[in-house]
């Protein structure tokens, strides 16, 4: 039926679920609309056929968070598997272990330093460029972790990944690039970490699980075809928008710059063809950043898995236009600036609220968004529901 909701959410990403859900426990009806075909936003995933793997259609989502609200809120509606993101590297014909780490270190200056030797050996590479205060990613780079490292790990991923050189970049882009010195190559350092055991489209379809909410899908806010469209609703029932905030105002100021990613699909007659989940490349001569190979996010499921076939993804970056997906803020001074001047925008709007990565334009992952939404539907959807 198309009666008025208490609510509306444009968007059913992860920000949209968790509002729509907190609504709908609330005792409020609500109407979630999404331009796509499915539910889950980014991190939407399928199973494929085939091979028995568990397909993150929009690139490796692994969910990891020290927030304890919401920890608890997730568990909710999945358990998560034991499983503990370690990612590897390829330079120059051999596979490194990142982030880069004792081991690195070890391997790549063939030596077995002690944690305080390879400390003092990464400063003293690092004074090349002591006292000055690098403008570009490239002499940061070196003023951080000193040349050696920098060239043969970050420089050339960077490139590809920006599509820039890394002395056009600003050097903002990196404030830190953390070292290890020791052998300890777990990916996150968060409190709890895990795959959604039956998969995170199963969670996100519990989340919405509630006759009081219901779904529109390949439905645009901006088709005023449709009766969910933006002059059709704004100001007659709250809105949760988590679309791009300049595409809401026509990019009236202008348009903020996104990166966008590509995957190519690989499919091979093994068992298992890169031995681990994510593999980078930090060598210019691999023209993709990384490959994923999905299979091996869940081993607990290798029984349920085709064992003589594997699909592998290898990501490649480049900049958004319109019609692409945006995926990662390109944050230069000037995007922040002209964000500000949205956000300001945004604030007048009357009963809409804008969250998300795409409304507030912020790299977030997963347990940052679920923050974010619990709080704003404490702090500003609420009040208009009430
Ligand atoms: P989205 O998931 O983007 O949802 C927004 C929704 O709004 C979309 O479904 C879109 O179709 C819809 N929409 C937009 N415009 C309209 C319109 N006009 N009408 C109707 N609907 C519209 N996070 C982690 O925690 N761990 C990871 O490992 C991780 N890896 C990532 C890897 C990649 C390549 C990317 C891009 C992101 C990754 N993230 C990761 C971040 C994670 O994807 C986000 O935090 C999360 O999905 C954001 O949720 P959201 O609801 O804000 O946005
Ligand atoms: N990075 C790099 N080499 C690597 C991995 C990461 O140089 O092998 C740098 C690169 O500049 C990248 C940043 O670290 O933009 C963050 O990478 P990460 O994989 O943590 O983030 P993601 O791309 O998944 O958001």
């Amino acid at each position: 039926g198309s009666r008025m909701p208490d609510l509306v959410v444009v968007g059913a990403g992860l920000f949209g679920l968790t509002v729509a859900q907190q609504a709908a426990e609330n005792g409020h009806t609500v109407r979630i609309i999404d331009v796509r075909g499915h539910i889950g936003g980014n991190a939407y995933s399928y199973m494929d056929m085939e091979t028995g793997a568990e397909i993150h259609q929009y690139g490796a989502h692994l969910f990891h968070t020290s927030n304890k609200r919401v920890w608890d809120y997730v568990n909710r509606f999945t358990t998560f598997t034991h499983y503990e993101h370690r990612v590897y590297t390829t330079h120059d014909g051999e596979v490194y272990p990142l982030p880069i780490n004792l081991g690195t270190i070890n391997q790549f200056f063939h030596a077995h330093y002690t944690p305080e030797q390879a400390r003092r050996l990464v400063e003293e590479q690092a004074g090349e460029l002591a006292g000055t205060d690098p403008q570009n990613l490239n002499d940061k780079g070196i003023q951080l972790i000193g040349r050696p490292l920098y060239e043969a790990f970050i420089k050339h991923y960077t490139a590809k990944q920006w599509q820039t050189a890394p002395e056009e970049l600003p050097a903002s882009i990196i404030k830190r690039l953390p070292v290890r010195f020791n052998y300890d190559n777990h990916y996150f350092q968060d409190t709890w970490e895990g795959l959604p055991t039956d998969g995170y489209t199963n969670w996100m379809e519990r989340m919405i699980a509630d006759p009081k909410i219901e779904v529109s899908l390949g439905t645009d806010f901006f088709d005023e075809s449709q009766p969910w469209n933006k002059s059709a609703l704004v100001g007659r029932v709250p809105v949760v928008y988590t679309g791009p905030v300049d595409r809401y105002f026509d990019y009236a100021l202008g348009e903020l710059k996104w990166r966008t990613v590509e995957f190519k699909e690989r499919r091979y007659d093994e068992g298992d063809h890169l031995g681990c989940a994510v593999m980078n490349f930090a060598d210019a001569d691999v023209p993709y950043t990384r490959a994923i190979e999905f299979k091996n996010f869940n081993p607990e499921r290798s029984g349920h898995q085709n064992p003589g076939k594997t699909v592998v993804w290898e990501e490649y970056s480049r900049a958004a236009s319109r019609g692409d997906e945006p995926y990662y803020p390109v944050n230069t001074d000037a995007d922040r600036r002209l964000y500000q001047h949205y956000a300001a925008k945004a604030q007048d709007e009357p009963q809409v609220v804008f969250g998300g990565r795409l409304g507030t334009y912020a790299y977030y992952d997963m347990h940052q968004v679920i923050n974010s939404a619990l709080i704003a539907y404490d702090k500003q959807v609420a009040p208009l529901l009430s």
